[in-house]
């Protein structure tokens, strides 16, 4: 098993944008420093939401602004690669619906697992948590969104830049979903599933995701299997602190500036400012210069 092995892990719902950008530049960067690997996973799990284009759009950039593949050729990640010449080595969610499954299988053996025929409106006004109307009514888990059981108590992890993070997940969430009833995967499932089957040891990514990480320390602990390693970088807001995305106006990265948004990204994570004149040059002063220690926690806003 490698000692470190990174990802970056984008939704295919548009091409990547700034805010994309830094998360990117942060998980590469750490990778680069400890002589890990590195690979993109694309989080395409939610057909609805994605846009037409975007996965190529997307490693198009990635491979513009220099953030190449670094998986040795790591046997674990040789299942559902799609290799693209010049481009970077990914892993598609889509390909991954048969380990969803089998991970799936392994909770409901230990009777995890319920339906819930609970419609999003009926529980609007608990959301986020749910309030549990269906643990106890033995729905078939045909034809249903399933749940996950939360067990009492904190769950707690040490991030990288936010220290010491805690969170009763049985009161902020309770029971969370991880099949939709049309049969989508959720978010949770999916990435913890993938972090061990393809055995991540760091995750770096945007602290939207912060409160996200104690309910994957659920499956964990329910897998009988060791969380990676977390770091949350800050994410690009708006002046309204709405998280810069496709959705609030994010324009693509332009690939021809590749340098300059490196750049950018690489000052908004607090690092000492480069002088490269290339691509190239970035990363090699990337290599001897990421300080995690200087990624400023605030929620930073940027235009
Ligand atoms: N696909 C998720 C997103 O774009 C990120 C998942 C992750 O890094 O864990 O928000």
């Amino acid at each position: 098993m490698a000692n470190y092995r990174g990802r970056f892990a984008p939704s295919p719902t548009g091409p990547l944008h700034q805010g994309s950008l830094v998360a990117a530049v942060a998980s590469y960067a750490d990778a680069l420093c400890n002589t890990g690997e590195w690979y993109v996973r694309i989080d395409d799990i939610d057909p609805p939401r994605e846009q037409p284009g975007a996965t190529n759009e997307i490693l198009q950039a990635l491979t513009a602004h220099g953030l190449f593949a670094r998986d040795n050729g790591a046997d674990s990640l040789k299942d559902n690669r799609v290799n693209e010449p010049s481009t970077t080595a990914i892993v598609l969610q889509s390909l991954r619906s048969s380990g969803y499954s089998d991970t799936l299988q392994q909770l409901i053996k230990q009777n995890l697992i319920f339906a819930c025929q609970c419609s999003r409106k009926s529980l609007a006004e608990s959301l986020p948590h749910y309030p549990g109307v269906c643990i106890d009514k033995q729905l078939p888990l045909e034809d249903h969104a399933l749940r996950v059981q939360v067990k009492e108590g904190l769950f707690s992890f040490n991030d990288r830049v936010f220290g010491l993070v805690q969170q009763d997940v049985a009161k902020e969430f309770g029971p969370f979903v991880l099949q939709r009833r049309d049969g989508l995967w959720s978010y949770q499932l999916c990435t913890v599933a993938d972090e061990i089957a393809d055995q991540v040891t760091h995750v770096v990514r945007g602290e939207d995701l912060l409160d996200n990480t104690p309910r994957q320390l659920v499956l964990y602990e329910y897998l009988a299997q060791q969380p990676p390693v977390f770091c949350h970088v800050p994410v690009v807001r708006q002046e309204n602190g709405a998280k810069l995305s496709k959705q609030t106006g994010a324009m693509a990265l332009d690939n021809s500036r590749a340098l300059e948004n490196l750049k950018s990204a690489w000052c908004f994570l607090g690092q000492i400012e480069s002088r490269a004149a290339t691509v190239e040059e970035f990363w090699q002063f990337v290599e001897k210069s990421w300080d995690t220690t200087r990624i400023p926690t605030g929620r930073a806003v940027t235009n």
